[in-house]
Order: C-alpha cells, then sequence, then structure tokens
C-alpha cells in the first residue's frame, strides 16, 4: 500500500527537474501543459496537476502515527505514538527496544502512591567557577528548562502495593545524569530515610558519571553515598539497584555497584571506562556484546536482566522476600 501512494509522489518530485525548465523556457510548452482533460485549468497549482500517463491516487487517511505526537524508535526507526509508547512502559512494540524513560515518570510508574519527595531543597553550587564551553550555571539553567527538573536525581517514597519504599532514579537527560554534590546531597537523604523508616531502597541508575564541573566535590560523593549504602547493610535494609541505559563512570564504582540485588534493562549499556577508552589500554578490539547487560550478566556483574514489563513485579517479590514477608514467592 505505501508503495503505490509513495511513487507517483517520487515521479511527481522527479518531473519538478524535467517539466519546470521546458515551461520557463517555452511557453507555447507552457500553454499546452496547463490545459487540463476536462478544460479545468483555473486555480489549480502545476503541482496538483494529474500528470498523463499515470493513474492517479487517492489521498489516504492519515493514520494515528501521522495525526498523533509520536516518537521514533531509536533501533528500529519505527514510529509509535506516544500514547501508545506510555502504554507499552517505553519498549517499542515493533522490536522490543527499551526507550528511555525520564526519572520522575518512572517511579510514578513504580509507585502505586507517592506520599512525598526528598531533597528539593538542596541546589547546586560553582565553587570553581568552572568554564567549558559554557558557564556551569548556565549549564544548569538549560538542563532545568530541557527537564522540568532541578537536578539529576529524584527521589520519591510511598507504598509499591503493600511495601513501604523509598526510591531513587536518575534522569539521563539533566547533563547526562551526572553525580554532582546535590545528585549525593539527595541519595543519602533517600539512605537515611530507608534507614530511618526501616523501608527498601530502590535506585534505577543512568548516569555518565561524576559531574566533572564541580571537580573534587563530585569525586566526593562516590565515598558518601558508599558509606550511607555501608549503614543499611549495616542495619540489614535491603537496597536494589536496577542498572538502565547507559551507566558509567563514578556512579558505576559507588552505589550502583553497591546493591543487594543488581538488576538490570535488557542490553543497557553498563561499565566504568567507555569501550574505547579500553581497546586503546588493552589494545584489542572488543566485540558486542561486551558491557551489555546480558554480557554483564554472564559474567556475574549483574544478577538477572528482566524485561521492563516484569520489573515491578520482579522488584516487590525480591523486596517482598528480602523483607521476610510471608505468602509471596521470590
Ligand atoms: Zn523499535
Amino acid at each position: 500500500m505505501s508503495q503505490l501512494v509513495d511513487k507517483p509522489l517520487i515521479m511527481a518530485n522527479n518531473m519538478t527537474d524535467t517539466i519546470i525548465k521546458p515551461d520557463m523556457t517555452t511557453p507555447n510548452h507552457t500553454e499546452k501543459s496547463n490545459a487540463e482533460p476536462n478544460g479545468n485549468t483555473a486555480g489549480q497549482s502545476w503541482f496538483n496537476r494529474p500528470i498523463p500517463g499515470i493513474k492517479q491516487q487517492l489521498t489516504a487517511p492519515l493514520t494515528a502515527v501521522e495525526t498523533e505526537p509520536s516518537t521514533k524508535c531509536s533501533n528500529c526507526h519505527s514510529m509509535i505514538t506516544n500514547t501508545a509508547l506510555i502504554f507499552n512502559c517505553y519498549v517499542c512494540p515493533h522490536c522490543d527496544h527499551h526507550l528511555p524513560m525520564s526519572a520522575r515518570e518512572r517511579l510514578n510508574w513504580l509507585l502505586d502512591q507517592v506520599e512525598g519527595e526528598l531533597g528539593q531543597q538542596f541546589t547546586a553550587k560553582d565553587p570553581l567557577r568552572f568554564v567549558d564551553s559554557k558557564p556551569y550555571p548556565q549549564r544548569m539553567i538549560e538542563a532545568q528548562d530541557k527537564t522540568g527538573e532541578s537536578e539529576a536525581l529524584i527521589v520519591l517514597y510511598g507504598k509499591l502495593r503493600n511495601l513501604d519504599v523509598v526510591t531513587c532514579a536518575f534522569d539521563f537527560r539533566f547533563m547526562g545524569g551526572s553525580m554532582g554534590s546535590v545528585v549525593g546531597d539527595r541519595f543519602v537523604q533517600a539512605a537515611e530515610k530507608a534507614l530511618a523508616d526501616k523501608v527498601p531502597l530502590v535506585c534505577f541508575a543512568a548516569s555518565g558519571g561524576a559531574r566533572m564541573q564541580e571537580g573534587l566535590l563530585s569525586l566526593m560523593q562516590m565515598a558518601r553515598t558508599a558509606a550511607a549504602i555501608e549503614r543499611l547493610r549495616i542495619a540489614g535494609v535491603p537496597y536494589i539497584v536496577v542498572l538502565t541505559n547507559p551507566v558509567y563512570g563514578g556512579v558505576t564504582a559507588s552505589l550502583a555497584m553497591l546493591g543487594d540485588i543488581h538488576l538490570a534493562e535488557p542490553k543497557a549499556m553498563i561499565g566504568f571506562a567507555g569501550k574505547r577508552v579500553i581497546e586503546q589500554t588493552v589494545r584489542e578490539t572488543l566485540e558486542e556484546p561486551f558491557q551489555r547487560a546480558e554480557f554483564l550478566l554472564e559474567h556475574g556483574v549483574v544478577d538477572e536482566v528482566v524485561h521492563r514489563h516484569q520489573m515491578i513485579d520482579t522488584i516487590y517479590r525480591l523486596l517482598a522476600k528480602l523483607s521476610c514477608m510471608p505468602n509471596v514467592d521470590a
């Protein structure tokens, strides 16, 4: 069907070169070509004129994808309406590719009831007065305008079915989900809330690593978050990490790899340094699926690769088991 509709359009475009040029130089030809089979030439542009010898196609009614706001799958390049995408948890219905979710969407999707948000009082400082191609405060303002969030980590607490839980998620759109001092502050506050209430902590990681604009302050967050997780471990409070695409750098080297259980989304890229840097260091070519979630599962870094459609159920069953709730199969 699409071939039948496209073909005349392509031919019509090709005709612009072949018809217009003679029209400009030969007035007689113009008059002749303006004549319609039924004699009606008034008010009809050259583009809509029937082309002799070519059967006209009726214009097909617009499909939902053409009329509704849509998103292109980055894997199979199919257009999917945003409504269909939300209903399918941002998983492509054509190729099963897991598209990115914003942090707030992800936490609202996970929690059945949101009771509050933590860490909104923290704001980033610019002690180094860092400028690369742009000043750091300008980058922050642009990221805030783009995402509608004040920082790269969102912390919400509430109920997952009948379980109280504290959850946090990185927003990769916010300066690559980089971990600055505010991200560290928010994560530590989430861990302290989980510790005080003796409820599990769940973190969805998606980050490029530490935020270079804050220099040493961002690197300090690795130690701070690791210390907060250690306090959870000593108190026996469960901490589950879900590795989403991508997780790299200082976040991998701290809070994302210190969970009691590490889940990962299919084909998520997870590592410390990027593939190219490692190839240059070890002087070997690293083939797919290097640094993919499935590769890390084979090598014992990840405990389970979970499809997004089963993610909520899996997290709930694991938390219920770790919280020693009866009548739950893990
Ligand atoms: Zn797709």
